[in-house]
């Protein structure tokens, strides 16, 4: 048996108001005349609280991108190529946003020195040499896309991370006040990532002292956040932020399961969004989590979310199989919910009865 070796964030500032460090942060890796380019989320374009605050330099540049569908390869290749005519090279990319603006700036980063398309490097270990130095900064918290080894991109063939050493970002900078002012829904959708992530952890054959360390503080924070506090304030996002990154860390110990593997189908066929998507398969998974599925509903309650329902209604047989390649392909998920025999029980039929109920 080996046991995982693997990397962590270089350098992580938290606090509120520690975005004001930015500059100086920055400063320190700016090569001559190479710009840093900022990938924002175009949630904030029309903010100038936010966009006012990114310190530009030089030929430092703000790129807005679309967070409505979730990162894809030609996107991450239209990008760094871009980029790549325009300055050879670059000091930086620095992510602001969510999870798919994280993880889109990860993977410009190590496409602005690995050569061909990003859907070569889906995988675990493809990538061949260290990226551009990237930064990540959360305006939104749960999916620990902060902290992970992975940058999830919907390619040609899957919806599969480029997984490897050079992934982790070199510098986070986790400032609470950047989430204070999330819509609702979508701090909601995204903080039930983390608390997805804890239970999927916590019951997952892959578990060890470790990531139980990481996961159990974090499931306590989610539900101290979600379940038992009646307001959301400052100290609400400060848990958040932190539940985020304590329960990224639990999965890079052990691993997700049924629910992302379902969700990760969901999402390559219909391009439901991760957070939401989570939700809506979770809502179904009592079988396999009953104690975390009863939280979660009585959170949703709570909050007065909707989860949508009946959105595999009008699939045809092709979609069904092709969610279902989607998700039988990440082994590694199903192995750590069921165990090694898990093709025992999960079988095509299977999951074409689960996905019938989504
Ligand atoms: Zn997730």
């Amino acid at each position: 048996m080996s046991f995982k070796n693997f990397p962590m964030v270089r350098m992580v500032v938290y606090g509120r108001g520690c975005f004001a460090q930015t500059a100086d942060i920055l400063a320190p890796h700016r090569k001559k005349d190479k710009p840093f380019i900022f990938l924002v989320d175009d949630f904030f374009k029309d903010k100038s609280a936010l966009t006012n605050r990114i310190p530009l330099t030089g030929d430092d540049e703000i790129i807005f991108a679309s967070t409505v569908y979730e990162p894809k390869t030609t996107q991450v290749d239209g990008l760094a190529n871009t980029l790549k005519e325009k300055y050879g090279e670059v000091s930086g990319v620095i992510g602001i946003g969510g999870g798919s603006m994280l993880d889109l700036a990860k993977a410009v980063a190590l496409m602005m020195t690995n050569t061909g398309s990003s859907a070569d490097y889906q995988g675990w270990d493809l990538v061949k040499v260290p990226g551009a130095y990237h930064v990540g900064i959360p305006t939104l918290s749960g999916t620990g896309a902060e902290v992970s080894r992975t940058t999830v991109l919907t390619g040609p063939e899957r919806k599969l991370g480029m997984n490897s050493d050079y992934t982790p970002f070199d510098q986070i900078i986790l400032d609470p006040d950047l989430i204070k002012n999330a819509p609702k829904n979508q701090r909601f959708y995204t903080g039930m990532d983390c608390y997805i992530h804890c239970v999927e952890s916590l019951t997952g054959t892959y578990l060890n002292a470790f990531s139980r360390a990481y996961g159990e503080k974090a499931n306590e924070l989610c539900e101290e956040i979600f379940l038992h506090k009646n307001d959301w304030d400052d100290d609400s996002d400060e848990k958040l932020m932190m539940a985020s990154y304590l329960g990224g860390m639990s999965i890079a110990y052990s691993q997700v399961g049924v629910a992302h593997a379902l969700s990760y189908g969901l999402s390559f066929l219909l391009g439901t969004k991760h957070g939401i998507g989570n939700c809506i398969v979770f809502d179904h998974l009592a079988e396999f989590y009953p104690e975390g599925v009863r939280n979660f509903k009585a959170m949703v309650e709570k909050h007065g979310i909707d989860i949508p329902k009946g959105i595999c209604a009008n699939l045809s047989d092709a979609d069904f199989e092709k969610m279902i390649d989607v998700a039988l392909f990440l082994a590694p998920l199903w192995e750590n919910a069921l165990g090694k025999n898990w093709r025992d029980t999960i079988t095509r039929k299977k999951l074409r009865e689960m996905y019938e109920k989504m």
